[in-house]
């Protein structure tokens, strides 16, 4: 044994990096160990690689990803794809912050019954409400950015109808400083000075090969060195696997955790996307910019690639959730002589809720472990035919708003399975050990004393909106059941 840690949390993402701030914050005095596989990224933990100014050069000491499947698209920066035919364009990061060092920041609540019906509705909304604080969740990070107001009453005319959410301004993990840059959230705001406590460590470059179990007790993690290869043991209190939808299950697996629903119901909200240009009048306002990107365009206004994002709500009785962006490039080429005015180009994207089936599922292969023992990843993954009339009846919407918003920019297209990014299910969380989920609503793993799961693979339901919000809400959760009450000064 190496060391000796209370707790011991797998993954440095923003549900890893939530649990741990959560425990620290609730008792100072828990020794707290966050492992991560993969390398730091620029100066500050789990930074967001947006506020990095010299982002390409951070990204290069990444591992490229997988031969891309028949049918996949290139990976998304800072994302390796695992290389599944079932599901071409699933991908990972392995790096400090996890994906959350990549993302958009999209951090829209679930609605109706995107909900888990079996937690307390007053304990969820609690939990959400510290997952936007922890996240720096806002609603006016694109206040006065171009042409922002002519897409929402659009937008609005097209989607509001009575006893759905109104159409507004996306909730977005960004902050706003006083002279107008945008700072993305990554893990590190989550974190503030929690690498700097003396009770918590983030040890990067270190992966979790096996869980040690005595009984239904973890008393420890198998962790290599991914740089040497050197093997080690670090005893734990408890663990907590939040080490995204395909290899927290994994390390379960490898680990001889296997419930029955592990790695089943894999959800991946089906995504279909348009652009439109909208018939734009009236003076041309600066945008925001995102620290770092401040040149200035021919034009006038500032290059920047985002000026605004809204949101079209999901509803259980309209199963997309819509994400709008409004950029200053268009990603089509536009005739000769067109000149794109900032906020001017309506990216539309529609995520689809998808039927859940114990069928669609990750499994590991045994027989073909990698370098340190970790068994492959598999897809088994289809769309049934509902799916394709959700996706059908998403296109159809898209190309209604794309006509309502402006000019459309082409058809809209159905990416390839993976492309959300939003991967979910395969821990699933339940009210009973009755098979059909992984943990219970703290993310205790079903028939262990002292092993919790974490992450957007927790979240039961067929949602369409981005899960990180409610993923790191369950993350706090996780941390209040291990440390009920917080600790006297
Ligand atoms: P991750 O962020 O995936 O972190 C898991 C970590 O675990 C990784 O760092 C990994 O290296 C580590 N790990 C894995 N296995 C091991 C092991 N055995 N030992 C040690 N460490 C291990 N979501 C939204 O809600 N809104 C958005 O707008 C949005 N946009 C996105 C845009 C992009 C380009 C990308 C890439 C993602 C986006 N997402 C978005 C998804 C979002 O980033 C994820 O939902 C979120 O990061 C999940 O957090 P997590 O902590 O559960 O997992």
């Amino acid at each position: 044994m190496s060391a000796a840690y209370d707790v011991v949390v797998v993954g440095s993402g923003p549900v890893g990096t939530a649990v741990a701030r959560e425990l620290s914050d609730r008792a100072p005095a828990l020794r707290v160990l966050v492992l991560e596989a993969g390398p730091a990224l620029g100066a500050v933990p789990g930074g967001h690689v947006k506020n990095i100014a010299d982002a390409d050069a951070a990204l290069a000491v990444l591992p490229a990803g997988a031969q891309p499947p028949p049918g996949a698209t290139p990976a998304r920066p800072g994302t390796a794809l695992i290389g599944t035919p079932a599901m071409p364009n699933a991908a990972v990061s392995t790096n400090v912050g996890g994906m959350g060092a990549h993302w958009t920041a999209a951090c829209p609540r679930p609605g109706d019954d995107e909900r888990p019906g079996f937690l307390d509705p007053g304990v969820l909304d609690d939990a959400l409400t510290r997952a936007e604080e922890l996240l720096s969740v806002t609603t006016h990070a694109f206040d006065g950015a171009p042409l922002r107001d002519t897409v929402l009453e659009v937008l609005s005319e097209v989607f509001d109808r009575p006893g759905r959410r109104p159409v507004g301004p996306m909730p977005v993990a960004v902050a706003v400083s006083g002279d107008g840059d945008l700072h993305w959230t990554g893990p590190a705001v989550i974190a503030g000075d929690l690498w700097e406590r003396p009770n918590v460590v983030l040890r990067a470059g270190t992966l979790a090969r096996r869980i040690r179990l005595d009984g239904d007790r973890a008393t420890g993690v198998e962790v290599v060195d991914v740089a040497s290869g050197a093997r080690s043991v670090v005893e734990a209190g408890a663990v907590v696997v939040a080490a995204d939808a395909f290899r927290t299950p994994q390390l379960l697996w490898a680990s001889g955790i296997r419930p029955r629903a592990l790695g089943r119901y894999l959800n991946d909200q089906p995504q279909v996307m348009t652009a439109a240009l909208l018939h734009a009048t009236g003076p041309v306002a600066p945008a925001p910019r995102p620290s770092g990107q401040s040149a200035t365009a021919p034009g006038g206004g500032p290059i920047v690639p985002l000026s605004g994002v809204s949101w079209v709500p999901y509803a259980a009785d309209r199963p997309f959730h819509g994400q709008v962006m409004q950029m200053d490039a268009s990603p089509v080429q536009l005739d000769p002589g067109v000149t794109v005015r900032p906020g001017q180009v309506v990216g539309l994207g529609w995520f689809c809720r998808k039927e859940l089936s114990a069928d669609d599922r990750v499994w590991f292969d045994d027989a073909d472990p990698d370098a340190h023992g970790m068994p492959a990843i598999r897809i088994d993954y289809a769309l049934t035919e509902a799916d394709q009339a959700t996706i059908a009846a998403a296109v159809e919407e898209l190309r209604t708003a794309a006509k309502a918003l402006g000019r459309p920019l082409g058809e809209p297209f159905v990416l390839p399975a993976g492309s959300s990014l939003h991967y979910q299910g395969t821990t699933r969380m339940g009210p009973a050990d009755d098979g059909a989920s992984v943990c219970d609503p703290t993310g205790r793993v079903w028939g262990t004393a002292n092993v919790y799961v974490g992450g957007n693979n927790v979240i039961p339901t067929a949602t369409a909106c981005n899960p990180t919000l409610t993923a790191v809400a369950l993350g706090v959760l996780t941390a209040r059941a291990l440390v009920p009450q917080e600790a006297p000064e």
